[in-house]
């Protein structure tokens, strides 16, 4: 019977996401890969208590992580009965649709029909009466955003979310949005992008500044390039990498030696500052307050508590700041 850590509180910080009463970790645990019907099951639960056992109290999920689409909800559903689910009063899940998930035209996009059914489905998957965030999970050209606004809003109404997130949304299409769910009244509390050193796009299309400025929480995925910005591939490539184990989206070709020599001059920086790499790639994200929580993957369990020293050290000089961008933006 798992018991969690009696000091798991001390271990974690947590912000406001946005305007919202809801408080999320810093470091959230994402479920995208390492928790599919290929993974270890064991692995899987042990990362799971690793993270609840330091403070993360954040899982988020999706319909269509595996693979199979749908594994990686079934197989948190079975952590949660081993035990975890004694928590549960603690813990934040969240889940998504928006990609492609089941067969024929109510299985992708953005539609009413296709929003509820989901929903339904990973509650059944997850054996749970609710998700704390339900997230549309990329804009569908194809939908009225009306049509998805009002499915998210009646979601929450009948009470299978309790908040609502939006996700790969720029600001333009976050700025659309907000104006229907303050029109329905909608918990929409939070928008998760992708963000890194590596990868500046909510800076540079206005969301990051956007949300801050409107009190809307940001969480950011693949903070560490899904391992790049780490001494992963510093040495070549691991057989037990993610490029070889599960390369559907992080493929070789993405590991150039011009990569890795800017990986290199990175570490040198985290190095002096007394954090790997890891640390410092997702230090960088936490360093103005802007980003609520910094949303990791890891394939095991000793990954988490790496990256979970990053929250002791988010102060960045200004020389740290221009090093940083001078390698990462050349
Ligand atoms: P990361 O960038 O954090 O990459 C995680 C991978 O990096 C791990 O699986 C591991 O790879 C490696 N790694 C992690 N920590 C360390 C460490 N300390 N030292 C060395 N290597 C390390 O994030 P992900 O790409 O996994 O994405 C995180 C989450 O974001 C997802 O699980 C999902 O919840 C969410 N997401 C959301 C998307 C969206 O559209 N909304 C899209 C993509 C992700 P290895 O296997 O090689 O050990």
């Amino acid at each position: 019977m798992y018991i969690a850590d009696k000091k798991r509180y001390e271990k974690m910080k947590y912000s406001r996401c946005g305007n919202s009463g809801l408080m999320l970790p810093q470091v959230s645990l994402g479920l995208w890969h390492n928790f599919g019907s290929n993974g270890n099951f064991d692995n899987m639960t042990e990362m799971c208590y690793t993270a609840f056992d330091n403070g993360i109290t954040h899982f988020d999920l999706a319909n269509n992580y595996g693979p199979v689409a749908g594994a990686a909800e079934e197989n948190f559903g079975r952590i949660l009965k081993r035990g975890l689910d004694a928590y549960r009063d603690e813990i934040i899940v969240s889940t998504k649709a928006g990609y492609g998930m089941w067969q024929g035209p109510y299985g992708d996009g953005g539609s009413k029909k296709y929003l509820v059914a989901s929903l339904d489905q990973s509650l059944k998957r997850m054996g749970l009466d609710y998700v704390d965030i339900f997230y549309h999970h990329r804009p569908d050209p194809n939908t009225p955003l009306e049509e998805t606004v009002r499915a998210l809003d009646g979601i929450v109404k009948s009470g299978k979310a309790l908040y609502i997130g939006i996700s790969n949304y720029n600001r333009e299409q976050t700025m659309e949005a907000v104006k229907l769910f303050n029109e329905y009244g909608t918990p929409f509390i939070i928008n998760q992008r992708r963000y890194s050193i590596f990868d500046r796009t909510i800076e540079n299309d206005g969301l990051k500044d956007y949300a801050a400025y409107n009190g809307i929480g940001v969480i950011t995925f693949c903070p560490l390039e899904q391992g790049v910005l780490t001494d992963r591939y510093i040495n070549g490539i691991p057989e037990d990498s993610r490029v070889r184990t599960d390369g559907r989206f992080l493929k070789e070709n993405a590991i150039t030696e011009e990569k890795i020599n800017r990986v290199k001059a990175l570490r040198g920086i985290a190095a002096k500052r007394g954090q790997t790499l890891a640390q410092m790639a997702l230090s960088w994200i936490l360093r103005d307050g802007d980003i609520t929580s910094v949303l990791i993957g890891a394939s095991r369990p000793s990954q988490i508590l790496d990256n979970i020293g990053c929250i002791n050290n988010t102060e960045f000089s200004k020389e740290e700041r221009e090093a940083i961008d001078n390698i990462s933006l050349m």
